[in-house]
């Protein structure tokens, strides 16, 4: 059965009867290889609760079906270029525009250009079932290579981003194999915030196909942070900040090569903040 609700409450009431939700479909299909779909589909694709970015004094929200161009044109506060950014490397544009947010934090790969640059907005992620709705920090959300804490009744309704850090610069750098449509060898997301005396007041740096999730680099940005805001800051990177990652040997990349790129991306992403410092 094929199942197309306009509203979250018939989409939440549908999934409560069992069944895989649907959205861009960009990961969904390639998944299933050659086998057939079976049992019921559920395209939340037309669900409005589902879709759009909304601003309130704290927060930023993020609707889960909300394509990736539409995060990629969106006007929003400077720490989310990071995320901007990384809705330009998710494919190519056809894939954009078909592909969403909550498509790629449920997919739960651990290459999703999506991850790193909301681990340092702090984003949570809110879960929608026929019996309420529940709110997690993405980094517990995520727990491992396509794996989740999404309830089977769940549907991801919508991402949410605190107005902690907005004027902070952010960046996202992307290594791969080519310049386009390409997954990801390795991938940082880089936040820094002046404290108004010339030092880092935070420093947030995700790192994202380099583990089985992508995961913060909370040593480096204690080490960071009350430091110079100045030309020596991404030379205090050293290869122990990196210990807490596990890069595989696959087909695009050796562990070993995956490490020393992180290492220069992780450097060329704090030079890159401070410039958009000044
Ligand atoms: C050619 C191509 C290139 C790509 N390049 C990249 C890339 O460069 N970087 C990258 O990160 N990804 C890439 N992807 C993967 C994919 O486009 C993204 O992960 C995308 O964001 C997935 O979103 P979707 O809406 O298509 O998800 P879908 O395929 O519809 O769903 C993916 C999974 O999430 C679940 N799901 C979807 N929405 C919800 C929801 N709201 N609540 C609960 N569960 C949900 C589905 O059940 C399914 O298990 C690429 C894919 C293709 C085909």
């Amino acid at each position: 059965m094929f199942l197309r609700p306009t509203t979250l409450r018939e989409a939440t009431q549908a999934l409560a009867e069992g069944g895989q939700v649907l959205a861009g479909g960009t990961d969904f299909f390639p998944a299933l290889g050659t086998r057939p779909v079976t049992g019921t589909v559920i395209d939340v694709s037309l669900v409005g609760e589902l879709r759009g970015i909304d601003f309130a004094s704290d927060h930023v929200r993020i609707g889960g079906a909300t394509p990736w161009s539409k995060i990629a044109t969106a006007t929003l506060p400077r720490c989310f270029d990071a995320l901007r950014a990384a809705a330009r490397e998710v494919g190519a544009v056809q894939v954009q525009n078909r592909a969403t947010i909550a498509g790629n934090l449920c997919n739960a790969s651990p290459a999703a250009d999506g991850v790193p640059p909301l681990l340092i907005l702090d984003a949570e992620v809110e879960l929608a079932s026929s019996s309420g709705v529940r709110r997690l920090p993405l980094k517990d959300f995520i727990v491992g290579n396509r794996k989740t804490r999404r309830r089977a009744d769940e549907i991801l309704s919508s991402v949410v981003v605190p107005l902690s850090l907005q004027d902070a610069p952010s960046i996202f750098l992307k290594l791969g194999a080519r310049r386009y449509l390409v997954i990801s060898i390795a991938m940082v997301a880089a936040l820094l915030s002046d404290d108004g005396n010339g030092r880092v007041g935070a420093a947030r740096i995700a790192v994202g196909a380099c583990s089985a999730t992508a995961q913060r680099l909370l040593e480096l940005e204690r080490d960071l942070t009350g430091q110079s805001l100045g030309r020596g800051l991404s030379s205090l990177v050293r290869n122990s900040h990196l210990a807490s990652l596990a890069p595989i040997d696959d087909v695009r990349a050796t562990a070993a090569y995956r490490r020393d790129a992180t290492l220069t991306l992780v450097r060329r992403a704090l030079d890159a903040c401070l410039e958009a410092q000044l």
